[in-house]
């Protein structure tokens, strides 16, 4: 098994993104993207085997690269809790990964049952961030994430900014979230994020004292902000290779653009070299 991750989330209703998006504002994921010399645009046929087999054992991705990452197999990561970007724990291991992660959902079936599949036929796991207004809405969809073998991460229950709130308000926006979750999955969530990607200090303390993994981003997509990807699953592409970074956590969103522009991604970050992080590879100690 190797370690390899990923969460998606999404909107249903386009006019809804620039107000839901994660975007904006962070306690401290940098924005700025290097020009990276970009892919060719076609789309590699990848010789994945099945597409939507439910593969529950994590094969490596058929990736034509020779020796990207070696032995994944140990493969664990640590975050840092200033800039969100992952490390291996052993030096000796191989830094090209990326945390794959989905916000805002869950919120559309069929929307996200083509990312599980497209992330089962890379072989990718991911953190589904999720609101738990949504969760409510749609408890079927929160179980379906799990069976997939996806990681679910807690983004407070109404996706509020939340580091202007008391402790109280803060603990009841996440609690309730981690409760309805482990009600529905007997899982409670071990990442949090922020809505905005501002939780402020009590944001912090409470996730952690909820035994939480507390981290925002360090490559955002852009995919909740209609003016920069116009909902064009080429621009989300563009977006995150010229942010591409070793121990990149991306930040995406259950989206129909991004939703279609997934596959393509997944396959031109294995070009690359990349992997991806497996949540359960990740070491919960803050870094
Ligand atoms: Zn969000």
């Amino acid at each position: 098994m190797k370690s390899y991750a990923l969460q998606s989330i999404g909107l249903a209703a386009a006019a809804a993104v620039l107000l839901s998006g994660c975007g904006g504002k962070t306690d401290g994921a940098s924005a700025s993207g290097t020009p990276a010399p970009s892919s060719p645009p076609a789309v590699s046929a990848s010789p994945a085997p099945s597409a939507a087999a439910p593969s529950p054992t994590l094969s490596p991705s058929p990736s034509p690269q020779p020796s990207a990452t070696p032995q994944q197999a140990e493969a664990r990561f640590k975050m840092s809790s200033k800039t969100f970007r992952f490390s291996p724990v052993d030096p000796e291991t191989s830094n090209k990964a990326v945390l794959l992660t989905f916000d805002d959902g869950p919120k559309e079936k069929e929307e996200l049952t083509s990312m599980l599949d497209t992330l089962d036929k890379h072989g990718a796991k991911a953190i589904f961030f999720v609101n738990g207004y949504r969760v409510k809405q749609n408890p079927e969809l929160l179980k379906l994430i799990d069976e997939r073998g996806q990681t679910i991460g807690n983004h407070s229950w109404d996706h509020i900014d939340l580091h202007k709130k008391s402790k109280a308000e803060v603990q009841k926006q996440l609690g309730d979230v981690s409760d309805l979750v482990e009600e529905l999955t007997g899982k409670r969530p071990q990442f949090f994020r922020p809505p905005f990607g501002t939780g402020g200090d009590v944001g912090k303390e409470v996730a952690k004292e909820d035994g939480m993994l507390y981290m925002t981003w360090s490559n955002g997509s852009l995919d909740w902000d209609l003016k920069a990807t116009k909902k064009d699953p080429q621009l989300v592409i563009k977006n995150v290779l010229e942010q591409l970074h070793p121990g990149a956590n991306i930040l995406m969103h259950e989206l129909p653009w991004t939703k279609e522009a997934l596959d393509s991604l997944l396959t031109k970050l294995e070009e690359k070299g990349y992997g991806f992080i497996d949540p359960a590879s990740i070491d919960l100690e803050q870094g």
